[in-house]
């Protein structure tokens, strides 16, 4: 006899919720005497110690020249789409955070989508030539989950056009692709450190490159444009991290390699489990990848899988398993993007059934195996309440539906 789905009304499957990702943070006696160090030297920005040092030990953990920090991703990215001097037209990804096309649009450029691999989840680098006109002056791709793009492939595109190539590694913090840092491929990557991802300031975000004129830019760039007490040049803004979000980063990123392997032997328990579900599909990860583990996002195909995404998604929220919906709604389905020509939903097919079917599900430092054994073992027990689940959820669904359809 199999338990009753806590949608049905069974009892949750966690007492408390279950969320898909917590934060790596310092012990408090780790915190208390950076704390004490802040309020007697009252250094708490522009460029302070913390600040240095983080740069510092970010470059060595990323094995990269320079990586400028900043008080968030987003910023980090859309400085550096500056700082390369972009204009024109910018390849991207529908099947993305919001940031991504957000930067492009706030620099003025003219977003073009490109539909992406159904594997990978990564842009298809097969699309890219049919896209780029002689407006085009850059590829921003993004390594999605972690998954490193086809870099060698988008760098001869890149090359043979004269494209500069920018990384959205925002999920990707602690990858390595062919035994090099995924930081050291591109013109620049964008890293984000924001509470939910695998290194976390609180909030926060570097930018690594090669290029010294560029690190220098942004460095300025993040400071109002300020060069030095004489001189202000490009076009800045407020971008700084802050002392105690420095302090903090420096100890979170000494343990970044410990809860990196923490999630490792989660991740392989889920996948090994989950590949026995039928209907339940896994991200192809690259060869010669070692990932930061830090997403399990599966797709659920609903041609197999008795039960649409939506339906799974509720039933998990009913167990107190917060599963998200990484990515949905599509980029290329906001109301500011959606008249683009190259968002029309015809275009970009994988993007739009792979944003129907995937769900991220909990995958955290907090978690324990049996955790991950309960939430595989919901799964696999909800087909067996299919007729059930479905009269249940169907206006959950259709209130969902609705939703899509708006938006
Ligand atoms: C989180 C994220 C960002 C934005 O980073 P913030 O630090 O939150 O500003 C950009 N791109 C992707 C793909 C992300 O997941």
């Amino acid at each position: 006899m199999t338990r009753l789905p806590a949608i049905l009304g069974g009892t949750p499957a966690f007492a408390e919720n279950l969320y898909v990702t917590r934060p790596v943070v310092p012990a408090f006696d780790e915190l208390c005497p950076v704390i004490e160090d802040l309020l007697q030297s009252k250094i708490l920005t522009n460029n302070g110690p913390y600040v240095r040092q983080l740069e510092e030990d970010l470059k060595n953990f990323l094995q990269v020249k320079h990586c400028p920090v900043f008080c968030n991703g987003t910023l980090a990215l859309q400085l550096a789409v500056r700082g390369l001097g972009l204009s024109g037209e910018v390849i991207t990804t529908p099947f993305t955070f919001p940031a991504t096309p957000h930067v492009l649009r706030w620099n003025n450029l003219d977003i073009v989508f490109s539909d992406i691999d159904s594997d990978s989840y990564n842009i298809d680098p097969d699309r890219l030539a049919a896209l780029i006109t002689p407006r085009t002056t850059a590829i921003l791709p993004v390594h999605v989950f972690g998954n490193p793009c086809a870099v060698e492939c988008i760098q001869k595109i890149a090359e043979k056009n004269g494209l500069y190539v920018l990384y959205d590694a925002a999920h990707a913090f602690g990858v390595q692709y062919a035994r090099r840092s995924i930081a050291q491929y591109g013109d620049a990557t964008m890293f984000s450190f924001h509470a939910t991802k695998s290194f976390n300031t609180m909030e926060g975000g570097a930018v690594a490159c090669s290029d010294p004129d560029l690190a220098k830019k942004l460095q300025d760039m993040r400071n109002f444009g300020i060069i030095d007490e004489n001189r202000v040049g490009d076009l800045g803004i407020n971008a700084k991290m802050n002392e105690l979000q420095a302090a903090f980063g420096i100890i979170v990123l000494s343990k970044v390699a410990a809860s990196i392997e923490h999630r490792r032997l989660l991740f392989e328990r889920y996948t090994s489990q989950l590949k026995e579900i039928p209907g339940i599909r896994l991200q192809h990860i690259r060869p010669v990848t070692r990932l930061n583990y830090h997403y399990m996002t599966v797709q659920v195909d609903e041609n197999v899988y008795p039960l649409k995404r939506d339906v799974v998604y509720a039933s998990l929220r009913a167990e107190r398993i917060m599963a998200r919906r990484y990515f949905w709604p599509l980029c290329s389905d906001y109301p500011c993007y959606r008249e683009l020509p190259s968002a029309a939903p015809s275009l970009l097919p994988n993007a739009q059934c792979l944003s129907r079917q995937v769900l991220s599900l909990p995958l955290h430092v907090d978690m324990t195996p049996l955790d991950v054994d309960r939430v595989v073992e919901i799964l696999a027990q909800l087909p067996q309440h299919t007729d059930a689940i479905k009269k249940a959820t169907r206006l959950i669904v259709f209130a969902m539906r609705d939703l899509t359809e708006d938006c």
